[in-house]
């Protein structure tokens, strides 16, 4: 499988909707009450891939076609584009086998199924995108369209000139050299410093490998922006829908644009 096909598996099979029952489908799209779909299944006006079905509590799954009195049915779909302030400490899963809190344990009972468009570490905060649109997730995980995502870094001691020029410049991290990036000194002093990077890239663990091959121990890593999505004031552990703004512009770049150029850090 190419690098392409595996990521547009991983996010569209991870949104994929589980199985419904029949009568719950017909309602969900408008239909009828489940009472009176039941009723049109019992009649045989109800089709699932083409054959009658009289079964109640049919099972119909998300590749299954349903028609009825011989019209396609489909359960009209809104998509959701959530952004959250994720904590440190937070797994960006939607489920962790060791039990920790994850990025879905932080958003509101009863939000659809989304899925993270990408990942931060398990100790690094800030905007982390969420949603169910799985094209568009896909687009901006993909490194083709270079979507731009700002970080925050604080790093012990004071960051010399030419590490922040070799930061801008690209970092061999072994068998990889980072691309030309912006980096902004925000403030050095002996005990720590503060710089702000903007990557169009997101190899694993990038900040924190491009600083540490430089010689620098990280205190905390913060993403603060991504594509035209600023973390804002969103306090940590909240979520919030992206405004009407936002997803214009994040909907260029599903139209194959890519991301906004937004001010420097
Ligand atoms: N770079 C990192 O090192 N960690 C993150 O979580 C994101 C970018």
């Amino acid at each position: 499988m190419r690098e392409d096909d595996w990521l547009r598996e991983a996010v569209t099979s991870s949104l994929r909707p589980p199985k419904m029952r029949l009568n719950k489908f017909l309602a969900e799209a408008g239909v009828a009450s489940r009472r009176s779909s039941d009723k049109l299944i019992a009649q045989g006006r109800v089709r699932v891939n083409g054959e009658v079905v009289r079964v109640l509590g049919w099972i119909v799954e998300k590749s299954d076609r349903v028609a009825v009195d011989g019209a396609p049915i489909a359960i009209p779909k809104t998509k959701t584009y959530l952004a959250l302030n994720k904590p440190v400490g937070v797994v960006t899963t939607l489920r962790d086998p060791q039990g920790r809190q994850t990025v879905r344990d932080l958003l509101p009972a009863g939000a659809p199924r989304v899925v993270p468009v990408g990942r931060l570490d398990y100790d690094t905060s800030g905007l982390l995108l969420l949603t169910d649109d799985g094209e568009l997730a896909y687009r901006l995980m993909h490194p083709r369209f270079g979507v731009e995502k700002d970080y925050r870094v604080r790093v012990a001691g004071r960051v010399a000139k030419e590490h922040v020029q070799a930061l801008r410049d690209g970092v061999s991290l072994g068998d990889y050299r980072t691309q030309p990036c912006r980096v902004r000194v925000v403030a050095a002093g002996r005990q720590a410093s503060l710089i702000e990077m903007r990557l169009h890239e997101g190899k694993n663990r990038q900040v924190r490998r491009m600083l540490d091959a430089l010689g620098y121990r990280v205190l905390s890593l913060q993403r603060v922006r991504f594509g035209p999505v600023a973390l804002g004031e969103l306090k940590p552990g909240r979520s919030r829908s992206l405004s009407t703004r936002e997803l214009k512009d994040l909907r260029r770049i599903r139209a194959g644009h890519t991301s906004k150029k937004v001010d420097a850090p």
